[in-house]
């Protein structure tokens, strides 16, 4: 079966093989008579699916046993609320810092002050010159050395991969070096969990939507240190109070069936792949020769600092922006889907998740150096 190659941000391609039993368990799943949307989340056949889940994604990202695995809604949006209303009490000072690196960051910190004295206190909003380079804001990512971290700050929020502008930080810091040790890190990671492997010794919270790289959208993942649950403010809605939903197993009320079960299909498949060690090095693979030829084509360009380019969006712009509609007119039409870039920076964007093959990346290049002969 062949299909055109799907370089949606989100939600996005999905392994075919994952949809492809989902199809064949559709109606019937393992013999139950049942669909698995069928089921009682109660039921042996769902709990036995969750159990896997969270094993399999445990394993995966090598979670240790002190970090509760949750299986929320309300998606990383809602995630911006419910994390301060469980977070923000924790010391009693009712703040929260936060990084603001792109158009993601900059929701969360917005909404965390409903909720507190939420300040952001390192930004890349502004222009900035690095290395020699000139950057446009959120092209860049605010060094960890000069984040103004409050010492008595309930935790500092920041994201790990921001999927409009194409910034990916990995150098997670320890925040004892800038006057803050203790201070929790909750990263969003949204659009690239299981992408690569995560330092659990650097962060206390991870969370993620699952519509990029770990299923479809409808549950939000939450990778939390167990000493950091029970502390929600009285207001939080107790179907968001992380001690409840960790003390039910994710089932304080009904969850995402069915989106926990295909997301459990995604994490089969990567474990299939070689596990998130094995997909990283795809995905250097395919994000290198991507950079390698934007840069070298004087025809397409990416504008995010080479130290932080990210690996699973890749923004790119034509030098002549006047072909931009014959661009994407034509790329759908040889079958390279969703490209067109977010509305607020414009462009293009190739979104290569997991899922993505390199034959998949090949297949745009190749298509960007036909459209570049015959416009160049
Ligand atoms: N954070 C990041 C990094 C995202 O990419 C997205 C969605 N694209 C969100 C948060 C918001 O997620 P949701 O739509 O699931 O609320």
């Amino acid at each position: 079966m062949t299909r055109p190659w799907n370089f949606s941000a989100g939600p996005s391609v999905m392994p075919l093989q994952v949809l492809q039993q989902a199809a064949a368990e559709m109606t019937d799943w393992q013999g139950s008579g049942m669909s698995v949307m069928e089921m009682s989340h109660r039921g042996k056949q769902f709990m036995h699916i969750r159990d896997q889940a969270e094993a399999d994604l445990r394993t995966l990202l090598g979670v240790p046993d002190d970090y509760a695995v949750l299986f929320l809604q309300g998606g990383a949006t809602g995630e911006n609320a419910i994390l301060p209303l469980n977070l923000i009490g924790r010391n009693g000072a009712n703040k929260a810092d936060y990084i603001v690196s792109g158009a993601w960051s900059e929701k969360s910190a917005k909404e965390a002050r409903k909720y507190g004295d939420a300040a952001v206190v390192a930004t890349s909003a502004s222009e900035a010159v690095i290395d020699g380079r000139h950057q446009a804001p959120y092209t860049w990512f605010p060094d960890a050395g000069q984040w103004q971290v409050r010492p008595d700050t309930a935790y500092v929020h920041f994201c790990s991969n921001e999927t409009i502008g194409g910034v990916e930080f990995t150098q997670w810091p320890d925040l004892a070096a800038v006057g803050a040790p203790g201070v929790p890190l909750v990263v969003d990671a949204s659009s690239h969990i299981l992408s690569r492997p995560i330092d659990f010794s650097k962060a206390a919270v991870v969370y993620a939507g699952a519509q990029k790289n770990a299923g479809p959208a409808g549950v939000t993942l939450l990778i939390i240190r167990r000493d950091l649950i029970g502390h929600a403010l009285p207001t939080c809605p107790s179907a968001f109070d992380y001690a409840n939903v960790e003390k039910n197993d994710s089932m304080y009320n009904t969850p995402p069936t069915y989106a926990i079960y295909m997301a459990g299909l995604v994490f089969k498949w990567l474990l299939a792949q070689g596990g998130v060690e094995a997909i990283e090095q795809e995905n250097i693979r395919k994000a290198q020769a991507l950079y390698q030829y934007i840069d070298g084509s004087g025809f397409y360009q990416n504008r995010v600092h080479p130290d932080v380019r990210s690996r699973m969006n890749v923004p790119f712009f034509l030098v002549d922006e006047s072909l931009n509609a014959e661009f994407l007119a034509q790329a759908d039409a040889a079958g390279l889907l969703q490209l067109k870039g977010h509305k607020s920076v414009g462009g293009m964007r190739a979104s290569i998740y997991n899922a993505m093959p390199f034959e998949g990346v090949q297949a745009l290049i190749t298509f960007m150096k036909e459209f570049e002969r015959r416009h160049g």
